[in-house]
């Protein structure tokens, strides 16, 4: 593996930005491992796990699971990926970013580029109180913007759909505060790195990722897209050469 090639990606945004949906099909197109941490801590909620028990209340109630809990769920995960990686959700505040560099450096690696998505309070809790997500195959929908075809039944597995626990109005506004307060601190810190590249989340998923790709082209054009250890060819009609739209 290059170890100066740019494998190694942190997505930071406010919920609802839209960092699961563009992080997934990003990792993808760079042949990188997707780790999500709240994915992660729901699926210890879900196998009752000591620290998925631990981290329920939090969680519903739209805080910050404690570091000392987040860590265990989610750093194991990073290690072992730790040849190319997208992280979503993680870091989120500067205790767990340094955490992350201190983990990175013993393996004589970094943090290489953070992607920042915007998008505007009104928005995001139109967004994120109109999401709906299939419990069988994680399907993300919205009432309006993506609804599936019959109301509240996944399209693909016939189910009915759920809300995330902390999708109620309550918890959105925590989650709000949690992050203005703990992870937006954390764009400074990766600015001051010279690792920041700053995108708008408004728009269609494809407008969006246009916008990102398009961004990276510009950071690091041939690496970027050469070099993760399984990167495969778009499956998205899109081209690199494009300017962001
Ligand atoms: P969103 O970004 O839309 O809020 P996530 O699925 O990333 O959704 O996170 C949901 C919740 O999971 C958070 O509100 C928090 O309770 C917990 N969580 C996820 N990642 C972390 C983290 N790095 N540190 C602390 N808590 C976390
Ligand atoms: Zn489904």
């Amino acid at each position: 593996m290059n170890e100066s090639s740019h494998n190694r990606f942190v997505i930071l945004g406010p919920p609802g930005a839209g960092k699961g949906t563009q992080g997934k099909i990003l990792a993808e197109t760079l042949g990188l491992r997707h780790i999500a941490s709240g994915d992660l801590v729901r699926q210890h909620q879900a196998n009752e796990t000591t620290l998925g028990i631990a981290s329920q209340t939090y969680y519903s109630m739209g805080l910050l699971v404690p570091d000392v809990i987040t860590f265990q769920i989610v750093l194991p995960e990073v290690l072992k990926a730790a040849d190319g990686f997208l992280l979503d959700g993680f870091p989120r505040n500067i205790h767990q970013a340094e955490r992350l560099d201190q983990e990175l450096k013993l393996k004589n690696l970094q943090v290489d580029l953070t992607l920042l998505i915007t998008a505007p309070e009104e928005e995001i809790m139109h967004r994120l109180a109109n999401r709906r997500v299939c419990p069988t195959c994680k399907r993300v929908y919205h009432k309006q913007s993506a609804a599936p075809v019959v109301d509240n039944v996944c399209d693909n597995c016939q189910v009915p759909l759920l809300q995330r626990k902390d999708d109620t109005l309550d918890a959105i506004k925590i989650r709000m505060e949690e992050y203005h307060a703990q992870t937006l601190p954390l764009a400074q810190y990766y600015r001051s790195q010279n690792k920041l590249m700053e995108v708008s989340g408004l728009g269609e998923v494809q407008d969006v990722l246009h916008r990102i790709l398009g961004c990276l082209q510009e950071y690091q054009p041939s690496e970027t897209f050469a070099n993760g250890p399984g990167a495969q060819q778009p499956n998205l009609s899109l081209s690199f050469k494009k300017r962001p739209v």
